[in-house]
């Protein structure tokens, strides 16, 4: 069966009492036992819920992974993730890394004795001059956010197995319908599911798909320890969300190439960074372990005395954080998502103050087009005025 079919179809078979093709949110806590050391399988919802359960079983099949724990956001998806290792462990991680994640690491992960190096994951002789003996893991977002660099999953895969790490990687960006980490060589797929999987930036979650038995119950004992769980009526609006994926998906790329097209011609725009884009330098590994783009580009003007006005004068296209809904957002890195991060890593990586990142939503393109439009248009005037 194709992943359309298979998100289309989440939960619908499930209940067989009823037959209910929406699935239930099952409230309960606390579950009855048939007698002493009988269960029905369900005990307390923090270690198993039946509505929480559908959603993990789907997760786990879409990104062809043995389990999937549903999370309170990506940001406890994360955690999680997190606590599998100990005081003394040592990360190699994506230098263009989400903001929350870079903090996550540097004040609190580090009180623990966990650091991390930041690294360009394509740059694989850099990555092994930061290996240590204590190196368990490499965490790999690609593609980043926001200057969209796609990391060869495989070839890094291939690295970190031949030196016994562990691969993770943060699929939130193109999700499972385009891009499956675990067939490329993944041990353990991270999301925030607040972006695209629930996609009407309208439910906070996160979701951890891991590959491997031993990895899968190591995962399962720390979820349900830390409490970082998802609950019922969040998990039944995430595969509510999840079911239109595979079209929200489709027009969000459509939107964004036409978009990313239009913004290359336009005289008050430097660059447009965008992996569907010709010139991006990601282009061709994405063709190859993808099957799509995001609706995500972020583009660099000429002049940074465009970026207040335009974000003031867009009526359509919000100026919000956050990413992957139905309703298109802008945002500014430097000092929104990206605060977090020290000056000088933003710098490296391009996260200046002349960047806007997009996140397209699924409005008609001629829409979006008109409205950007016509902000870098009242923008010019308001400059020309000055
Ligand atoms: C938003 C985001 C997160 C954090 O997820 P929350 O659901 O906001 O906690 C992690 N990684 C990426 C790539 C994100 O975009």
């Amino acid at each position: 069966m194709k992943i359309e079919s298979h998100l289309a179809q989440i939960g619908s078979q499930k209940e067989p009492v009823t037959g209910a093709v929406s699935f239930p949110i099952y409230n309960a806590t606390a579950f009855r036992h048939p007698k002493l050391g009988q269960s029905t399988g369900f005990d307390y919802t923090r270690t198993k819920n039946p509505t929480r359960a559908v959603l993990e079983e789907a997760a786990a099949e879409l990104e062809c992974g043995d389990a999937a724990f549903a999370c309170s956001s990506g940001m406890a998806a994360l955690q999680t993730v997190f606590a599998y290792f100990s005081q003394g462990d040592h990360l190699i991680v994506s230098l263009d890394l989400y903001g929350g994640t870079y903090r996550l690491l540097e004040q609190i992960m580090t009180r623990f004795g966990i650091t991390a190096s930041y690294v360009d994951t394509n740059d694989i002789d850099g990555m092994s001059e930061k290996l240590t003996p204590h190196t368990k893991a490499i965490l790999v977002e690609t593609p980043t956010n926001p200057l969209m660099m796609i990391t060869d999953l495989e070839r890094v895969s291939a690295w970190a197995k031949s030196r016994g790490l562990l691969v993770i990687v943060d699929n939130t960006l193109l999700t499972p319908f385009l891009q499956r980490p675990i067939e490329l060589g993944a041990d353990i797929v991270i999301h925030s599911a607040t972006k695209y999987l629930g996609g009407h930036n309208d439910v906070l979650a996160g979701l951890i798909i891991s590959k491997g038995e031993e990895l899968s119950a190591k995962l399962a004992f720390l979820h349900n320890s830390i409490g970082s769980v998802l609950g019922p009526q969040d998990s039944w609006l995430l595969m509510r969300g999840m079911k239109t994926l595979a079209l929200r998906m489709e027009r969000h790329e459509y939107n964004a190439t036409a978009l990313a097209n239009w913004l290359m011609e336009h005289p008050a725009i430097e660059d447009v960074y965008y992996p569907a884009l010709k010139h991006h330098p990601g282009h061709d590994i994405q063709n190859r372990q993808s099957s799509g783009n995001t609706g995500i580009f972020s583009f660099r003007l000429k002049d940074a005395r465009y970026v207040e006005p335009i974000l003031r004068h867009i009526k359509l296209i919000a100026f919000a954080e956050s990413l992957g809904g139905v309703e298109s957002l802008m945002t500014y890195p430097a000092i929104q998502t990206h605060a977090d991060i020290p000056e000088e890593i933003r710098k490296a990586i391009g996260v200046d103050d002349r960047l806007l990142r997009f996140s397209v939503g699924i409005e008609h393109v001629d829409d979006l087009i008109a409205d950007l439009g016509q902000a870098i248009e009242e923008a010019r005037l308001e400059i020309e005025q000055s």
